[in-house]
């Protein structure tokens, strides 16, 4: 899909012919601008050339293990399930790849969690993105491209009639392939197309950005007067163990990375989320539980902030070096922090059979 030149190709244009042209993309989800019945046969057959929307993906099902026991675990092109989770994977138009997903709640929400680079410069060790490396940022047409793909997608599933389908994104969440922070513009516009009712029209309350700690970006961000989700990738309650695990914490330490999260707090009066993966024998032992506790009910951040804070916890996604926590050890940190009065939720799993969960994704090119 190319949206680039959209505007350019209909200047000559009455004003409404663009107002059409985006409703069709972004409110009917055409896949092909012969769809666009209202424009003439040369308009339509310019913006298939110039403008092809077209989305080029593969996709992969995941069947929701907690309901049902019988994994769907199939590849297809453009195809629909009715699976909780879909993976797809997004061929760019220079020949690179990016992974998105989509979660489909028993609520009826429909998450996409998009991704913002190609990539990530950031090499944290758990992370498959991270050894990836980085390639390049995401234009915002690439990013808005992800939910669109899901919004077709939804749409055909509404039309399958796929049995609980719901019809359409209602949440975003900036947690999948890069650092937002790093692609700050692009992701900020990204964000107020997602929000336009003319567009996407999906609150600012369904729209999380998830950052390695970058201060610079958190601060910038308060300074937006949006009021979205922020979640912080925490993954160590001390800088010596956050450092070996997420290398940008030489830069940013915990204290700075806090700091920034009492000023966004004050600011928004929104709670923050502590995003916690817990590897075995890594950052599970008691003492880590421990010290994530004094971090939250840390004395030197105002008790107004302190009380927003919210803990995530993640089972961990082997990709490669490390494993996940076993059960035993997640209750026992989960009793610590439970006993010392600490806000905290274990994240249910998504797709981890498709390899579309938290810190798994990863493309070849
Ligand atoms: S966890 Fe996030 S910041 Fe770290 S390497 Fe992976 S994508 Fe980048």
């Amino acid at each position: 899909m190319d949206l680039e030149n959209l505007e350019k190709i209909l200047e000559n244009e009455p004003d409404f012919r663009l107002k059409q042209a985006n409703e069709a993309v972004f409110k009917k989800y055409i896949s092909d601008w012969s769809d666009a019945t209202f424009f003439t046969k040369e308009l339509r057959e310019k913006l298939n050339k110039e403008c092809p929307l077209e989305i080029l993906a593969e996709t992969l099902f995941s069947k929701n293990q907690k309901t049902n026991n019988t994994h769907i675990l199939t590849t297809v092109k453009n195809g629909v399930s009715g699976a909780d989770s879909v993976k797809a994977k997004i061929t760019l138009k220079d020949g690179l790849e990016i992974e998105t997903v989509l979660m489909r709640h028993e609520d009826g929400r429909n998450t996409v969690c998009v991704s913002s680079q190609v990539g990530c410069p950031l090499g944290c060790l758990f992370c498959a993105t991270g050894k990836m490396g980085f390639k390049r940022n995401l234009s915002v047409n690439e990013i808005l491209e992800q939910a669109i793909f899901f919004n077709r997608y939804l749409k055909k599933i509404a039309l399958s009639e796929v049995e609980g389908s719901s019809f359409g994104v209602t949440n975003v969440t900036f947690m999948g392939m890069g650092e937002p922070f790093l692609n700050y513009e692009n992701v900020l516009k990204a964000i107020r197309i997602l929000n336009d009712k003319n567009y996407f029209n999906i609150g600012v309350r369904s729209i999380s950005v998830s950052t390695a700690g970058i201060v610079e970006g958190i601060e910038k961000f308060l300074k937006e007067g949006l009021q979205l989700n922020l979640a912080i990738s925490l993954h160590a309650p001390n800088n010596k163990l956050r450092t070996e695990l997420m290398p940008i914490s030489k830069k940013y330490s915990l204290e700075k990375v806090l700091s920034a999260v009492d000023n966004y707090i004050l600011a928004t009066k929104r709670k923050v989320m502590f995003e916690y993966v817990l590897i075995k024998d890594v950052n599970d032992s008691k003492e880590c539980a421990e010290e994530l506790a004094k971090l939250m009910h840390n004395p030197s951040t105002p008790l107004r902030t302190r009380k927003l804070y919210f803990v995530n916890l993640i089972l961990y996604n082997a990709t490669g070096t490390f494993k996940p926590s076993t059960p035993q050890r997640v209750e026992v940190f989960k009793k610590i922090l439970k006993k010392s009065g600490v806000n905290f939720v274990q994240r249910y799993r998504f797709g981890d059979d498709i390899k579309a969960a938290c810190g798994q994704f990863a493309t070849s090119k």
